[in-house]
């Protein structure tokens, strides 16, 4: 049996690519294998939003090398974020590798596998959409980025916005739900910009309110957002729509004006906690989650303070922190020096880090005694595990009154909060329906 291994490092756009690929390979009759050594078909889904990932990849295909010279027969492919419009020069470099492909550019890969097997994948590999999907999943919905924040290489590698067509997604999330999904997260690196390219042109909330239709999906969910181009309507769609869950990811990067200005974020300070008020006088029981920078180019103690009282006064659920690292090839490589010792960097993100624990368990502590509905996606420590609408992470307590199961709904009631994530127990969930091909937690 010939087989395959997909290594995958990076966001969420890059394992759904990766599941979509292993759709593919699956198709045309290959096996999984756990073993990146022993694979047939080896492809690294890589990312290089730090320059650290870059070199992980590097450092793996300097192993896959030793082992295609043991085994020349081996196939080697490379797809994500490290592979840009041109590839002479990474063909130079790494002349173990046999296809390289963007991101969601599956057809050379598959081509190749293809070879392996002796069989065409043109007619034979269908729809790329994974066989056995987790219950809740991601959909793709815009690749690329138009807007070259200057500390980000993803505009670079992932290209110009490239929208896929309405009626496309719709028909595959009906897929998905027909293979036993509940939720799905519509994804894109700047999800609000959904549909401008499109003819005639659409947007996000047009979509969500297609996608809301799907009979047997339960809860939407969509990221990463950008400021400027949330717009009301799509604001209001969250409101209104049952299925989206209020649970929105708003980076906003840094505090400061000048600092914003120099990130070429395009939009202020004000602008910003403008479009917070928007959403949360819209969403009342919105959760909101942002990504944050710190020790960005020139960034002064006084300007990170502003990024501190961002965070006391929005008071987010979740904050995505991250010191800030040179990416070669970017704006602010060429423009602007890295001026902040690393050791202050690493200081800042401590102190950031400490501040948003505080606030993260006094917002879960007043959940305490409360219910949600849990959609139960996985186990962990012998304990079901799941999520509220809201993206809280909540640990279940087994229940003897109660069957619960992966891919089941059940109302639970907090009894325990730490920063991180709830534990609860069962009042009531749902029981299996006959024929309910959903998998059953045998943890
Ligand atoms: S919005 Fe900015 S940070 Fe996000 S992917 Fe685009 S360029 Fe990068």
């Amino acid at each position: 049996m010939t087989t395959y291994h997909i290594s995958t490092v990076g966001c969420q756009m890059n394992k759904a690519d990766s599941e979509r690929l292993a759709s593919g390979f699956e198709q045309l009759g290959l096996s999984e294998s756990d073993d990146l050594r022993t694979a047939d078909v080896v492809v690294l889904n890589t990312c290089v939003v730090r320059q650290s990932a870059e070199d992980t990849a590097t450092g793996v295909l300097g192993v896959l090398k030793k082992c295609k010279e043991a085994d020349p027969k081996r196939r080697i492919a490379v797809m994500g974020c490290m592979v840009g419009p041109k590839t002479d020069e990474l063909s130079r470099r790494f002349p173990q590798v046999d296809a390289w492909a963007r991101p969601q550019q599956f057809g050379p890969i598959l081509e190749m596998a293809g070879e392996v097997v002796g069989i065409d994948p043109d007619g034979c590999v269908q729809e790329l959409l994974p066989a056995d999907p987790k219950v809740a999943t991601f959909i793709p919905i815009i690749h690329g980025c138009d807007k070259f924040c200057s500390f980000c290489i993803i505009p670079y590698r992932r290209g110009r916005e490239v929208s896929r067509p309405l009626d496309q997604l719709v028909r595959e999330t009906e897929m998905l739900v027909s293979r036993g999904v509940r939720e799905v997260t519509l994804l894109g690196q700047n999800v609000d910009s959904y549909g401008h390219d499109l003819d005639p042109a659409t947007d996000l909330a047009d979509l969500l309110y297609a996608v809301n239709e799907v009979d047997g999906l339960e809860r939407i969910r969509f990221l990463t957002s950008h400021p400027s181009d949330m717009s009301e309507k799509i604001i209001r769609a969250v409101g209104e729509l049952p299925k989206v869950c209020e649970n929105i990811n708003l980076p906003f990067q840094a505090g400061d004006d000048a600092v914003l200005a120099r990130m070429r974020r395009g939009y202020t300070r004000s602008e910003y906690l403008n479009k917070i008020e928007q959403v949360r006088s819209i969403i009342p029981n919105v959760a909101l989650v942002t990504d944050v920078i710190v020790g960005f180019s020139g960034e002064t103690e006084a300007q990170f303070a502003q990024t501190l009282d961002i965070l006391r006064e929005v008071r987010f659920d979740k904050v995505h922190s991250a010191a800030y690292s040179v990416r070669p090839g970017t704006i602010a490589a060429r423009q602007h020096p890295d001026t902040v010792p690393v050791e202050e960097k690493k200081r800042r993100l401590a102190e950031l880090n400490v501040l948003q624990e505080q606030i993260c368990a006094e917002i879960n502590a007043g959940l305490d005694g409360e219910e949600f509905g849990v959609l139960i996606d996985g186990h962990s420590k012998g304990k079901l595990q799941g999520r509220t609408r809201t993206d809280k992470l909540v640990h279940i307590d087994r229940s003897e009154a109660f069957e619960t199961r992966i891919g089941g709904f059940a109302n639970v009631r907090i009894i325990e909060t730490s920063p991180w994530s709830l534990r609860g127990e069962v009042t009531a969930a749902e029981m299996p329906a006959a024929g309910d091909r959903l998998r059953v937690y045998s943890a």
